[in-house]
């Protein structure tokens, strides 16, 4: 494989990781491919309408800390809306609704202080787990072996405090708080700046959103680079010797000096290697599994709760719809809510089923006018025929101190990216923004050298 014909790179995978590689190899003058499995790009930002408004099917939101991602869409002329968040907010919780202001819902004053508690505990163990090797800190073992479910008990958590983390936990990784690491979930959250600016909308992860979706971002990426993206081209193979690499899909092979790797862990381990990798890399890929977070769109002619003094924000403890937004245009109309519910409940029923669940949930918070919308839209991540999941990796006990170490080490011209291996924001577009320019300046120094 010595001077080999074709582009410098081949990049696998047309998400954000993989466009921000391709795009910042190509202003350096390398010669890039990008090989998409899907029919479109944007992977998991996936943009469609509901009533002609443009709704996100997986990221939606941004915050004013997601500095990458923000520039991305500035220089693309991508603008942002701040999210609306005017008005009280409803939580249903032990079958009553009840309204509130603020990230945290209205609870008993013991139901506070223990959340309270629950929140200083969880930032200490964060200040010992070092951002990009969580498995080097003083306390990995530990809490790598033990859930977030686990820990909640061990520190005596209330029920009401263990019911709102799981929403947390569904929202988050989805999955359930007994299938997450705590030390996974104690980094994760330190690289989203904490509890409060993961969760809260104004200063928050919640705060902006992008009225024209954010899959915009990635098409105009895409667009830029022309023909260098080819779509539905599934890699099955990739040969590497050292010297350089051949990339194999259903209809022929690119061959390069080096490969980038910007697919979830979990579906590299669809991806066959030769001659093997070294140990570990196939097992991280196997145990580093994608949660399930689907989503719900209903349109009405109005936000009609906003006359009703409500922001169209909500948490439940009850139904398929466990958090609910407001993403209309304006108050004139057409009143947009999202809601994201629970994939285990939710995914595995019929279409009209499902719709009537959702509206049923929007119905039991807003008020009968939900239960008539002028159109519905819903999206099953778990459902995707080709590279399922989403939002991110649900990573379980044991699996970031045996194999974490491999995340993004590069193996022979073999380079690594994604949401999922960025320090900061891991898990949201920002971090995949930040892992691509991570990846491409790797791939840089490794042309300059080989
Ligand atoms: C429901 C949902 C809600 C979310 N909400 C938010 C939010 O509000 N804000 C936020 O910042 N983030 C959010 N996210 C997370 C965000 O979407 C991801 O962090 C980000 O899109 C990941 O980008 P990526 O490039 O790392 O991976 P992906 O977007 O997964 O890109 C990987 C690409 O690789 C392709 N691929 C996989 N295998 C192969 C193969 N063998 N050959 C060729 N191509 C392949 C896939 O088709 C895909 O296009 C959400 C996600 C979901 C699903």
């Amino acid at each position: 494989m010595t001077n080999p014909p074709g582009p410098d790179v081949v990049v696998v995978g047309a998400g954000f990781a993989g466009l921000t590689v391709a795009r910042a190899l190509t202003a350096l003058g390398h010669d890039v491919v990008v090989l998409e499995g899907r029919d479109r790009v944007g992977g998991r930002s996936y943009t469609t309408t509901v009533a002609g408004v443009p709704v996100d099917l997986g990221a939606t939101f941004v915050g004013p800390t997601q500095t990458e991602v923000l520039a991305l869409a500035a220089e693309l002329g991508c603008t942002t809306v701040p999210t609306h968040n005017v008005g009280k907010n409803l939580i249903r919780w032990r079958g009553r609704v009840r309204s509130y202001r603020s990230t945290i819902p209205r609870l008993s004053i013991l139901e506070l202080l223990d959340v309270s508690r629950i929140q200083w505990r969880f930032e200490r163990l964060a200040k010992q787990v070092p951002l990009g090797a969580p498995w080097t800190a003083p306390t990995a073992h530990r809490l790598d072996h033990e859930t977030v479910e686990g820990w909640l008990r061990s520190v005596h958590a209330g029920k009401s405090t263990r019911d709102l983390m799981a929403i947390m936990t569904r929202v988050t990784w989805g999955c359930e708080p007994n299938e997450v690491s705590m030390l996974h979930a104690v980094h994760y959250i330190k690289a989203a700046g904490g509890i409060g600016t993961m969760l809260d909308v104004k200063g928050g992860a919640q705060q902006d959103r992008f009225p024209d979706g954010t899959q915009q971002i990635a098409l105009r990426m895409a667009e830029a680079l022309g023909d260098r993206v080819r779509l539905d081209s599934v890699v099955e193979r990739i040969e590497h010797d050292g010297s350089g690499v051949t990339v194999h899909t259903a209809t022929g092979a690119v061959t390069a000096r080096a490969v980038v790797v910007a697919v979830p862990p979990a579906h590299r381990a669809a991806i066959a290697f030769e001659p093997g990798l070294p140990t570990g890399y196939a097992e991280l890929a196997k145990n580093w599994p994608l949660g399930n977070l689907s989503k719900a769109y209903a349109a009405y002619e109005t936000p009609f709760w906003r006359t009703a003094g409500q922001s169209g924000e909500a948490l439940s403890d009850d139904g398929s719809v466990f958090i609910t937004f407001d993403v209309s245009p304006g108050d004139g109309g057409p009143g947009v809510l999202l809601g994201f519910t629970d994939a285990r409940s939710f995914d595995p029923l019929e279409p009209q089923e499902r719709r009537a669940r959702a509206l049923e949930c929007f119905a039991g918070l807003f008020g009968e006018a939900a239960r008539n919308p002028v159109d519905y839209v819903d999206h099953r991540w778990s459902a995707e025929a080709f590279a399922p999941g989403g939002p991110t990796a649900a990573v379980p006990p044991g699996s970031w101190t045996t194999y974490g170490r491999r995340l993004r080490e590069p193996v022979d011209g073999i380079f690594w990216t994604g949401t999922e291996t960025a320090d900061e924001w891991t898990g949201f577009l920002d971090g995949a923004v930040r892992s691509g320019h991570r990846a491409a300046a790797e791939v840089a120094g490794y042309l300059a050298t080989n």
